[in-house]
């Protein structure tokens, strides 16, 4: 990411009358704060703007309710056909826009935000800073050679996206510009210890059995990743409707799994109760890219943090994920 770069996207924003803003399907809070804090940002100037997500039915996960500014947001039928400038937030490739990746033919002009190593520049202008903690982070760094103002209905959603993608400030990409950040956000007077309490600490008693149930089944592989060990679970659409669960809800299940102090590598495999496809979570303690793992599977994501959409079985696709773990490099402490 060159100057050249930043100074392209701030000449697109700065003469835009009408922007459309679209994030990743299935958005978690980055893509969604990132997205919805830039679009409350241009409104305040005077921008006309839409945001969606190419999502069957869009619909904001409940733990994200009280974001600002979720007026901007729009059915994906009634996302523009044709948009002027079209802005991407947190999605390293097109097929991750879902059914509103087309308007990528259309738009006049693409600006692409966002963080991911396996980011495919498939934008006009392209802002991807892979050591960038969130997504969130770009858009603040834009805003500022925007000139514009933090304010608190902005500032919500940007401290969305960084707490999620930082874990709450517990993961590598944490530096002291993302805590210098995250202070000025808080500046504004936002209630992080709501919004925290909401993402994190806020789920039904379905959500809580359903976590027992699939975290009692889970599996350990002591052989794979080449003896570094894998512990993996599903959560089958079934499970989800027994307990009057969404996918959306279980985006959390991953991060109980993953603490198996057993295995390297954890896995959820989720069954999308509208397509039956699989999707895949992954994560990593350090040892192996999962990345580059979850890429060459038609995927994508971080180093340690990665996914992707598998229409093999639950069998079968474990089995390909199994290969691919023994074939994928360990990386040096
Ligand atoms: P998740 O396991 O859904 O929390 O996702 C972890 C990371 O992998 C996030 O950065 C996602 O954007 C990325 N990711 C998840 N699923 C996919 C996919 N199907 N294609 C590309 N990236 C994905
Ligand atoms: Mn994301
Ligand atoms: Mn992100």
């Amino acid at each position: 990411m060159t100057e050249r770069d930043w100074d392209d996207a701030v000449r697109l924003l700065d003469h835009a009358d009408e922007v459309a803003l679209l994030c990743h399907v299935g958005p978690d809070g980055d893509a969604l704060g990132s997205m919805l804090g830039l679009g409350a940002a241009l409104r305040g100037k005077g921008v006309t703007v839409v945001a969606s997500f190419g999502d069957e039915r869009m619909s904001v996960p409940s733990s994200y309710a009280y974001l600002p500014a979720q007026d901007l947001l729009v059915k994906p039928e009634d996302f523009p056909a044709a948009p002027a400038l079209l802005v991407t937030f947190d999605t390293g490739s097109a097929d991750r826009l879902g059914s509103l990746a087309d308007r990528l033919e259309t738009a006049g002009t693409t600006l692409v935000l966002d963080h991911h190593a396996s980011n495919t520049r498939y934008g006009t202008v392209n802002l991807v800073e892979p050591a960038a903690a969130a997504t969130a982070v770009v858009v603040a760094e834009l805003l500022d050679r925007l000139g514009l103002p933090l304010t608190a209905e902005i500032a919500a959603p940007l401290y969305t996206g960084l707490v999620t993608d930082t874990g709450s400030f517990k993961y590598a990409a944490t530096t002291p510009a993302v805590h210098e950040l995250a202070a000025r956000l808080l500046a504004t007077g936002i209630r992080h210890d709501l919004i925290s309490r909401s993402i994190w600490d806020t789920a039904s008693l379905s959500y809580v059995r359903l976590l027992g149930e699939v975290c009692a089944r889970a599996q350990l592989d002591p052989a794979a990743a080449r003896g570094l060990g894998l512990v993996w679970t599903s959560v089958r659409a079934e499970d989800l409707s027994r307990h009057g669960l969404a996918l959306s809800d279980v985006e959390g299940v991953i991060d109980v799994v993953r603490t198996a102090v057993e295995a390297e590598v954890a896995v959820v495999l989720k069954e999308d109760p509208s397509t039956g496809l699989l999707r895949v979570s992954t994560r990593s303690k350090g040892a192996v890219d999962v990345g580059a793992v979850c890429v060459g599977l038609g995927g994508g994501g971080h180093r340690f943090a990665a996914g992707y959409t598998s229409s093999e079985d639950v069998d079968a696709t474990l089995a390909r994920l199994t290969s691919a773990l023994q074939a994928a490099p360990h990386l040096a402490a």
